[in-house]
């Protein structure tokens, strides 16, 4: 299983890394979960062929989780596309997530590809991978909106926000997306080979307690905030000194493979 991280910065906009942005491959299978801001560009620049892309998750609704999206499917369109593109989103979000595309003229009918919003768990064109071949991939709700629940609710706008399990023939993996606390995974991700872990609401001697509770885990940290970056070189320093380095500290175009043979 492979991952190529293409954005991984937080949600304040900054020069060197682009919004979150993940792409997870396996067995010809290509599932970009989420799209932020510069998630065309991302893949452009890691020579990714965006034809190749089979689906899209969204893990939740944040700007920068989703803006990239468009242009995604503007760049596909304009490229000549064909092969159909399912993107599925949190449940309860995919009308808005129809009409804001549609407000883009980006109408399926004159679309050079067939693509349709789902919600989790719907699957529309045959050859959606996602079965015995490819990523099996399981969304499990987390609390990262829960802040906004009451003020969401008087606008009446849901707040759905996901993590992912995603398991392969490469092995296992939790994909945190954004959480409200490192609670919301620690038991999902404790059964994994890899957690890829958000780094902006969780501390970072959490993720260390994690990585020593679990000998076998690997995590990755992505997600990272301005204010962190001045850290990173002592942290690498501590998750090579104290876990053997199965702490990682992702940037824009990192790749990581994941291989268990066990799987
Ligand atoms: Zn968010």
């Amino acid at each position: 299983m492979r991952f190529l991280f293409l954005g991984t910065a937080s949600g304040m906009p900054t020069g060197h890394r682009r919004h979150s942005c993940l792409l997870v491959e396996e067995n010809g299978e290509r599932v970009l979960v989420d799209a932020g801001e510069g998630a065309t560009a991302g893949l452009l620049q890691a020579g990714i062929d965006i034809d190749g892309i089979t689906r899209v998750v969204i893990t939740h609704t944040h700007a920068d989780h989703v803006t990239g999206l468009p242009l995604l499917l503007q760049g596909m369109h304009l490229a000549g596309r064909t092969r159909p593109l399912s993107i599925s989103v949190p449940p309860g979000r995919v009308q808005w997530f129809r009409d804001w595309l549609r407000g883009m003229y980006i109408f399926t009918e004159k679309w050079s590809f067939p693509f349709d919003v789902l919600q989790y768990g719907d699957r529309v064109h045959e050859d959606d991978a996602g079965g015995t071949q490819g990523l099996h991939i399981l969304p499990f709700a987390n609390g990262h909106l829960d802040k906004v629940r009451d003020l969401a609710a008087k606008h009446d706008v849901p707040t759905g926000s996901y993590s992912l399990h995603v398991s392969g023939r490469g092995g296992s993996a939790v994909l945190s997306s954004d959480i409200a606390a490192l609670d919301d995974v620690a038991a999902m991700a404790a059964g994994c080979d890899l957690l890829v872990v958000e780094s902006t609401h969780v501390s970072q001697d959490g993720i260390h307690a994690l990585a020593t509770a679990h000998p076998d885990l690997r995590i990755i940290c992505t997600h990272i905030p301005q204010e962190m970056e001045d850290a990173l070189p002592g942290l690498e320093r501590r998750s090579a000194l104290q876990t053997k380095g199965r702490i990682l500290y992702a940037n824009d175009g990192m790749e990581f493979i994941l291989e268990n043979d066990t799987a």
